[in-house]
């Protein structure tokens, strides 16, 4: 109620204070020292003139008073301070008690009205109000009215001694009081502009703390040592769904997620960066700072990973749908051949030394009936049905795979060397169904399976894939049902075959591979053509037969290169030969399975002839039977091509394929070799020979020659000539030989 009158307290420091107050003490004392000199010496001189000396006394002392006052002040000011009341006192105790005239003196009484209100700046309120009470007495004794104290014998006063007294109080109360009472309110004006300033910038700092709290970039909680929430930024109440402003405890709005039992005190000291919760609608958070502050309260950063979290899930899953779908079969969702061999080799790696894995190689043979006879889709459905079949079949730990399209395999594991997994494997294999119904269709299982055994210390699955592949083939070539075992043969066979593989790729550069020729005669003995037939003598190896490293060649890929060179030295002889001025026969090239498909196999032949010169009449190519089986209609294409071109074409070991009479003639045959595994058998053979009599007669219908090849002995020699044969090669005439040995040859002729 009173606040207007009693304004608020200001935050002055207390250094402010003091200053102030001793500033306007200074004040006070200094212009009421000059104002009692002033009029302390007029009066002193009046008071001389009338022979008044206690005025003189008086009016010195005053001023001594008032100049230790001031004195007092610089040093001491409560001092000071004290003094100035005690003078205020004494001047009116002065004016009272020696002046005669009872009206001026009366005024001198009021100078100690003033003394409460310089106590209460100087001293406090304590003592003004005791001052105030004091100052009754006097009150009274003016309202009353009665006779003042008065020094006795007091005859005369001084004349001016009114204007005196009036210029005392109009000094005192018009100058001296008011100066010390604006200083006081000028100190009071500072202080409350500076408090306005303080106040503003306080706002507006806190306006901004505010706003770096909302917008901190994060949900941000301000928490007492209890975890009760003091603070929050709408992120964070909009994250933990704080509704309750009031001692909300943040364990009670998030549940732990941490697996960890420990980490699920609800204190806020075992909080740690990480930790994660869920609030109550299921929103996944997790901690990302705790920092204590300086009044023990603790901020906590907390994030929301829901999102997050959730991208991550849908990542791994489909990081893993990935990773399954590159590691596993479509169709079946078998491992693939590639993961099942990474399985494999870290299977053999872990097994114990006395423990070997069997290797179990499946076909399903009868795969290509179903194809054939109720499309592929039927064909996909018994490979799925199948590879589940099989799959149930299995122990628990056994690995599985589609390996192949219709190739499919598998492991036991064993004691080493017992071999006793076979009964086992020959029970899964008797197991399988003879037909599997697809659809209310009966589709037959034909399989072939064979098993190969890992060795002590064998680490590498592909070589033991290879080895049930050789197995396998074996098995399909041996036409029964039992299952064939992978033995050390078939291991030799397997290195031999991975060194050549290795050793081949540097023959050509390193120049390890020629040509030799073997001529090709007439029934009177006439050369009338070469065939060149490649050697490679390995350093490693050491002489390689083609009829070795042609397969692996062209498995590995390397028959590529090795064609080309064949075809560029033969074309390089020929020129050499037609430059020198010699007779040059036709030369022919043996073309393998691959060559015959390859898409540039004419490019090859024509650039390599228009490089050397040479026409097309010096070359022929052998094509053995096989080697058209496949892909017929491309290798007839290119056949054609190339007897378009004027190269002439032999069937190569005729007899030993399939070929039908109808599938022969749709070839641009010039001429048929019959193999020589049917003329070793002349005279041994009836059979053989009836074979070869067919073939001459086949070979007359289709208007080829004939060529007769390995002829050995005279005795065969007869019989070919007998039944008509035109052409014969055989080391009974001339065996293959290098070209400087063929020159001589057909020099001499
Ligand atoms: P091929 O085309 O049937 O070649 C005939 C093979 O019989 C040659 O073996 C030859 O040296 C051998 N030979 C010749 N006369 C007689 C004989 O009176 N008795 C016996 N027992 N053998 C005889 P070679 O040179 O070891 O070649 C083996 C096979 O390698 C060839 O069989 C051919 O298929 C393939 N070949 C050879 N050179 C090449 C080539 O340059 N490229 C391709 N793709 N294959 C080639
Ligand atoms: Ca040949
Ligand atoms: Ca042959």
């Amino acid at each position: 109620m009173f606040q207007w009158l009693l304004l608020k307290e200001n935050a002055l420091s207390a250094a402010e204070n003091t200053v102030w107050k001793e500033s306007a003490l200074r004040i006070i004392l200094v212009s009421g020292l000059l104002l009692e000199f002033g009029i302390g010496l007029l009066s002193a001189m009046d008071a001389v003139k009338v022979g008044a000396y206690y005025i003189v006394v008086i009016v010195t002392g005053f001023f001594i008073a008032l100049s230790m006052a001031v004195f007092a002040s610089l040093r001491r000011p409560v001092i000071g301070s004290a003094m100035l009341i005690a003078t205020i006192y004494a001047a009116a105790f002065c004016i009272v008690y020696f002046i005669r005239d009872t009206e001026i003196a009366k005024l001198g009484i009021m100078f100690v009205y003033t003394a409460p209100l310089i106590a209460r700046i100087f001293f406090g309120s304590r003592l003004a109000l005791v001052l105030m009470a004091v100052n009754v007495f006097p009150f009274m004794l003016l309202i009353r009215n009665e006779p003042l104290p008065r020094y006795p014998g007091l005859e005369m006063s001084l004349a001016n001694a009114h204007a005196y007294i009036q210029a005392l109080l109009f000094l005192f109360f018009n100058i001296c009081v008011p100066l010390g009472v604006f200083r006081l309110l000028h100190a009071l004006d500072a202080a409350i502009r500076r408090h306005r300033t303080a106040s503003m910038e306080l706002e507006s700092s806190h306006a901004q703390y505010q706003e770096i709290f909302e917008n901190a970039g994060g949900a941000i909680l301000l928490c007492d040592a209890q975890a009760r929430i003091l603070k929050a930024n709408s992120l964070a109440d909009a994250i933990i769904g704080r509704q309750d402003k009031k001692n909300a405890s943040m364990f009670a709005l998030l549940a732990h997620k941490c697996k960890d039992k420990e980490d699920k005190t609800a204190d806020i000291l075992s909080l740690k960066p990480g930790q994660e919760f869920e609030t109550r609608d299921g929103r996944l958070i997790s901690i990302e700072t705790i920092s204590p502050t300086s009044e023990k309260h603790y901020i906590v950063l907390l994030r929301d990973i829901s999102q997050m979290r959730r991208i991550q899930e849908a990542l791994n899953r489909s990081k893993e749908r990935e990773s399954f779908l590159s590691s596993h079969d479509h169709l079946t969702q078998l491992p693939n051949r590639d993961f099942m061999l990474q399985q494999l080799s870290a299977a053999m790696s872990a097994m114990p030394p006395r423990r070997q894995l069997a290797l179990i190689i499946i076909r399903l043979d009868s795969i290509k009936y179903v194809n054939d006879a109720h499309g592929s889709a039927a064909g996909d459905d018994l490979i799925v049905a199948f590879a589940g079949t099989l799959k149930r079949l299995l122990p628990e730990d056994s690995l599985c795979g589609r390996l192949r399209s219709v190739v499919f395999g598998f492991t036991i594991e064993s004691t080493y060397g017992s071999r006793d997994s076979i009964p086992q494997i020959e029970h899964i294999r008797r197991s399988l169904p003879e037909e599997l119904v697809i659809n209310g269709e009966r589709h037959p299982v034909q399989i072939s399976m064979a098993v190969a055994f890992s060795r002590p210390g064998e680490t590498d699955g592909d070589e033991l894939l290879q080895r049930g592949k050789i197995a396998l083939d074996t098995a399909r070539r041996s036409g029964n049902q039992s299952v064939a075992v992978f033995d050390d043969e078939a291991a030799v066979q397997i290195r031999r075959r991975l060194n050549i593989e290795q050793a081949i790729l540097m023959a050509l550069p390193e120049n390890e591979m020629r040509l030799v020729y073997q001529p090709k005669v007439t029934q009177d003995g006439e050369i009338v053509g070469l065939e060149a037939l490649i050697r490679w003598r390995s350093p490693t190896l050491g002489d390689v037969s083609p009829a070795e490293f042609i397969p692996v060649a062209e498995s590995s890929g390397a028959i590529h290169f090795i064609t080309a060179f064949v075809v560029d030295s033969v074309c390089t002889y020929i020129r050499q030969t037609l430059d020198a001025g010699q007779r040059c026969l036709p030369i022919a090239i043996n073309l393998s399975a691959i060559d015959i498909v390859r898409a540039d196999l004419l490019d090859l032949v024509n650039s390599s002839c228009q490089k050397h010169r040479i026409s097309s009449d010096y070359l022929e190519f052998e094509i053995t039977e096989t080697g058209l089986v496949g892909n017929e209609n491309l290798a007839i294409s290119h056949l054609e091509a190339l007897n378009a071109k004027g190269y002439g074409i032999t069937i190569d070991d005729f007899g030993t394929g399939y070929s039908s009479l109808q599938k022969l003639s749709r070839f641009p045959t010039k001429s048929i070799k019959i193999d020589q595994s049917f003329v070793a058998q002349i005279g041994i053979s009836e059979k053989s020979e009836l074979i070869i009599r067919a073939v001459v007669s086949l070979a007359k219908i289709l208007s080829c020659t004939t060529v007769a090849e390995g002829v050995e002995t005279l005795v065969q020699e007869k019989f070919l000539k007998a039944i008509g044969c035109q052409f014969f090669q055989g080391f009974y005439y001339y065996p293959p030989m290098e070209f400087q040995q063929v020159n001589q040859l057909l020099k001499g002729r």
